[in-house]
């Protein structure tokens, strides 16, 4: 059966299940310190050898040592990439945007001034994903916000119920040359997407007359609050694996008071595939990724968050790699059996990518 918030191509084999599919332990879960993703870390923890360390440092001697996907004209892409998210303040706001000029479209009227009553839930989370979809997401789920997942110290106010979950798909070419700049290239369009369709989203709701908070991998864990709303499961890399486009996903959300019918979790045999296929522990460069057969409470470093059962990944050396490579890296979504389109080749050249 194939759910409903489900857009762009199908597999066969989704069932939609009761619960969400990962396993918690309520007795060690805590809400996660924010201050322990390696990026942070960078900035405070003296005691880890990435302090410090910005993983472009290399870049320069990268691209002067003539690298195959590191060249001047693939970096040039990859700074273009992230501008609309770098620039674009208002993408990850949790207010109406101010703008300077006259607002187009709107004859001047504030309508988040009056509110539109919703008798149907149903029928407002269609025209929600509607929306979204005319935004920019490629897959849209609704859940009840589950607060184990906010980052420690965010409280959001007891009204906003409810979370629209979006994945924006990451150019499959782009990601196939990991770990070259052009797949970084291809992460960082994901990332301004975001903010248009975050942006776009908040405003839509709020002229509606109700309240948004836009959020990127800010404010609360963006993966188990995606198996809540139902795009996928978690997979051994550490990310949520959607049937439509595996791990080649990044993800956003709006927590809202708007009043919409939830969608349920789904189930699709990711934890049976991990267990066996390890595809993304052996191609990881940095030995980041475990490849015990089970997963397990294990946590494996500090930037991990303790209180699930799952395959931990070592965060500390995924970033240490990121550093050497002198960019990011996402050759476990690459690698992953689920990355697939239509047959298409999923391990590219930059020049097969260039097409020259
Ligand atoms: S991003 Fe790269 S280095 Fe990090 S876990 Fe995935 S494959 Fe390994
Ligand atoms: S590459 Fe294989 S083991 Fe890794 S997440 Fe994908 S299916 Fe699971």
């Amino acid at each position: 059966m194939r759910s409903d918030n489900a857009i762009g191509p199908s597999r066969t084999g989704v069932r939609v299940v009761k619960k969400p599919s990962y396993v918690v332990d309520q007795s060690r879960l805590q809400r996660f310190d924010v201050r322990n993703t390696v990026f942070e870390r960078i900035t405070w923890d003296s005691s880890w050898k990435g302090h410090k360390q910005m993983y472009d440092e290399r870049l320069l001697d990268t691209v002067a040592e003539g690298k195959c996907g590191y060249s001047r004209v693939d970096v040039a892409l990859t700074c273009a990439s992230w501008i609309v998210h770098d620039a674009f303040e208002g993408g990850f706001s949790w207010k109406k945007i101010e703008i300077q000029r006259t607002p187009r479209g709107s004859l001047g009227i504030d309508w988040t001034k009056t509110t539109c009553e919703v008798n149907d839930t149903r029928k407002m989370s269609v025209c929600v994903k509607r929306a979204a979809r005319l935004f920019g997401a490629s897959l849209i789920g609704i859940c009840k916000l589950n607060r184990d997942w906010l980052y420690t110290g965010i409280e959001i106010p007891d009204e906003f119920q409810n979370v629209i979950v979006m994945a924006i798909e990451m150019d499959l070419d782009g990601i196939g040359t990991s770990p070259t700049a052009l797949a970084a290239a291809a992460t960082g369009v994901g990332y301004s997407k975001m903010a248009f369709t975050l942006a776009s989203m908040g405003e839509f709701i709020r002229n509606l007359g109700y309240e948004a908070i836009q959020c990127g991998n800010d404010t609360a864990l963006s993966v188990p609050i995606a198996i809540d709303a139902g795009l996928g499961e978690l997979g051994r890399n550490g990310l949520l694996i959607t049937p439509q486009y595996g791990p080649r996903v990044r993800l956003c959300k709006i927590f809202t008071n708007l009043p919409l019918q939830l969608d349920k979790p789904i189930e699709f045999g990711v934890k049976g595939s991990c267990k066996k296929c390890k595809l993304c522990a052996k191609h990881c460069e940095a030995h980041a990724i475990s490849v015990e057969d089970d997963p397990s409470f294990t946590v494996i470093c500090q930037s991990n968050n303790p209180g699930a059962l799952k395959w931990y990944v070592d965060a500390e050396k995924c970033y240490l790699y990121w550093c050497e490579n002198g960019t990011d890296c996402s050759t476990c979504i690459k690698v992953c059996p689920y990355n697939i389109a239509s047959g298409r080749k999923t391990d590219l050249s930059s020049k097969e990518f260039w097409g020259t």
